[in-house]
C-alpha cells in the first residue's frame, strides 16, 4: 500500500478499534486500490475510499424473546446499511452466536462491492444477531424471528433495505420474518425481503442460486484456462446452504466432490458425496455431519478433522470466515489444487490470499464468486416489482450469464490494472469503480 493509502487505513483502524474483521477485510480493499488512485486521482480529492469504509447508518437493538419453558432471553439485533449510491441496501441476515458489530461490518463491506460486481442496482448491508437457532425448537426461532422484526422493520422497505438470509437464516426464518412484517405494517410488500417461499413472493432457483452461481463461476475460471470441471476432485467445506447447492452443481459440471465439513467435523466419501443423504441429514433433520456415515458406510468421519488436508484439483471453502489458513492454503498447493474459489464470506485468511496469489492456482474471492446468491435476491426483486414469477429454466440462464459476466469483469479489469489473472484486485476495483462513480454523480453524500 502507498502512503494515502496507508493513512487511510490508519484512520479505519483508529475508528474502529477491536472490528478485526471489518479491519481485515477494509484492508484486502484497500491492498487493491493503488492502481486505481493513480489513474483516477479525483477519488482521492473526493476522499471516496474513506466514505466507502464509513457505514452510512449502524443500527444496534435489544431482542427480546421468550423460549418454550417460559424463560427470557436477550439478545442483539444489528442492521449495518453500508451504501447505497447503487440502489436500496442490500444483504442478508446472520443468526449466529458468533455476531458482532465486527462481523456485521466486514460483511456489510464485502456486500457493497459483491453487489456491485453483480451489475444489478443494489446497494450494500447486513444485518443479524447473536441468536443461536442450533437447538431451538420451530416455535422458539418464529417468536424470534417476529421479536428481531419488531424492530427492524421499522428500517427496511422495498425502495430503502431489502434483507435476505445468511448463516442461520433460510426459508423458514424470512417466511417468520416476512410474516411480522407484513402484520405490523399492513401492507404487502413483497419486495422487502428476498429468499422467500414460492407462495409469497419467491423465486425459482434463489436456494440455489449462491452455490449453482459458484460451480458456474469455477466452470469459467477453468475454461479460462483451457480447462474443465470433468473428472476434477472436489472439496467443499461446509454443509449449509452454499455448500449443498455448490457440490450439486460441481457433480452435474462433470466434477466429483469427496468431502464435505460442518462445524463437528467432515466427512470424506471416495465415491462422491451422495446428496439426498446430505440434504436429508442437513436441511430436514438438522443433524450433525456424522450421521451420513449411518446411511453410506464406506464413507469416514473425521471429528474437528481439517478438510483442506484432503487431496484436491479444486478447493471450495463454504463454511465461514477465516476458516482457510496460510497452513492450509500451503498444503492445498502441495497437493497440487488448481483452484479456489469462495462460496463463503471472507473464508481464506490474509496469509492464505497471499499465498495463494503467489502461487500457480486460481483464486477467486467470494464477492465475485459467491454473487450468484444476491443476483438471484434482485431478480427476485425484479420479479417482485412487476408481479410475475419466471420459470427455473429462464432464472437459471440468467444466473449462469450473470456469473460469466462477473468472472470476465474480473479478469478484464486484473489485465487493465497491471495484474493478469488475479481475480482479487479485478473484483475489488471493478466493484470500486462502479459505485465511486455513482458516489460522485451525486455529490457530497
Ligand atoms: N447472504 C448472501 C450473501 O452473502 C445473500 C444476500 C442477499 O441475497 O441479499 O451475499
Amino acid at each position: 500500500m502507498d502512503e494515502k493509502l496507508e493513512s487511510i487505513f490508519w484512520n479505519v483502524q483508529q475508528r474502529n478499534q477491536g472490528e478485526a474483521e471489518f479491519i481485515q477485510a477494509v484492508k484486502e480493499v484497500l491492498s487493491s486500490m493503488g492502481p486505481v488512485l493513480a489513474k483516477y486521482p479525483r477519488f482521492a480529492e473526493q476522499k471516496i475510499i474513506e466514505r466507502i469504509c464509513e457505514p452510512e447508518r449502524q443500527i444496534i437493538f435489544r431482542v427480546p424473546w421468550q423460549d418454550d419453558r417460559g424463560e427470557v432471553h436477550i439478545n442483539r439485533g444489528f442492521r449495518v446499511q453500508f451504501n447505497s449510491a447503487l440502489g436500496p441496501y442490500k444483504g442478508g441476515l446472520r443468526f449466529h452466536p458468533s455476531v458482532n458489530l465486527s462481523i456485521i461490518k466486514f460483511l456489510g463491506f464485502e456486500q457493497i462491492f459483491k453487489n456491485a460486481l453483480t451489475g444489478m442496482p443494489i446497494g450494500g448491508a447486513k444485518g443479524g444477531s447473536d441468536f443461536d437457532p442450533k437447538g431451538r425448537s420451530d416455535s422458539e426461532v418464529m417468536r424470534f424471528c417476529q421479536s428481531f422484526m419488531t424492530e427492524l422493520y421499522r428500517h427496511i422497505g422495498e425502495y430503502t433495505d431489502v434483507p435476505a438470509g445468511d448463516i442461520g437464516v433460510g426459508k423458514r426464518e424470512v417466511g417468520y420474518l416476512f410474516g411480522q412484517y407484513k402484520r405490523i405494517c399492513n401492507r404487502y410488500e413483497s419486495g422487502v425481503l428476498t429468499g422467500k417461499g414460492l407462495r409469497y413472493g419467491g423465486a425459482l432457483v434463489r436456494t440455489e442460486a449462491t452455490g449453482y452461481g459458484l460451480g458456474y463461476f469455477v466452470q469459467e475460471m477453468l475454461a479460462a484456462r483451457s480447462d474443465s470441471l470433468q473428472g476434477k476432485t472436489c472439496v467443499v467445506s461446509g454443509a449449509g446452504n452454499v455448500a449443498i447447492y455448490a457440490i450439486e452443481k460441481v457433480t452435474e459440471l462433470g466434477g466429483r466432490v469427496v468431502a464435505c465439513s460442518d462445524s463437528t467435523g467432515v466427512i470424506y466419501d471416495q465415491e462422491g458425496i451422495d446428496l439426498p443423504t446430505l440434504k436429508r441429514i442437513k436441511e430436514v433433520e438438522r443433524m450433525p455431519i456424522e450421521k451420513y456415515c449411518e446411511t453410506r458406510k464406506h464413507a469416514q468421519y473425521q471429528r474437528k478433522g481439517n478438510i483442506w488436508q484432503i487431496e484436491c484439483d479444486v478447493a471450495l471453502p463454504c463454511a465461514t470466515q477465516n476458516e482457510l489458513t496460510g497452513k492450509d492454503a500451503a498444503s492445498l498447493i502441495q497437493n497440487g489444487c488448481i483452484a479456489v474459489a469462495e462460496g463463503a464470506n471472507m473464508p481464506t485468511t490474509p496469509q492464505g490470499i497471499e499465498l495463494l496469489l503467489d502461487s500457480k492456482v486460481a483464486y477467486a474471492p467470494g464477492k465475485a464468486a459467491n454473487a450468484g446468491g444476491v443476483a438471484t435476491s434482485a431478480l427476485e426483486m425484479q420479479q417482485n416489482a412487476s408481479r410475475d414469477a419466471w420459470s427455473f429454466e429462464y432464472t437459471d440462464r440468467k444466473l449462469a450469464q450473470i456469473m460469466k459476466d462477473i468472472h470476465d469483469r474480473c479478469m478484464e479489469t486484473a489485465d487493465e490494472f497491471g495484474a493478469p489473472g488475479n481475480y482479487a484486485l479485478g473484483a475489488n476495483i471493478s466493484g470500486f469503480m462502479r459505485v465511486a462513480d455513482a458516489i460522485q454523480s451525486m455529490g457530497l453524500i
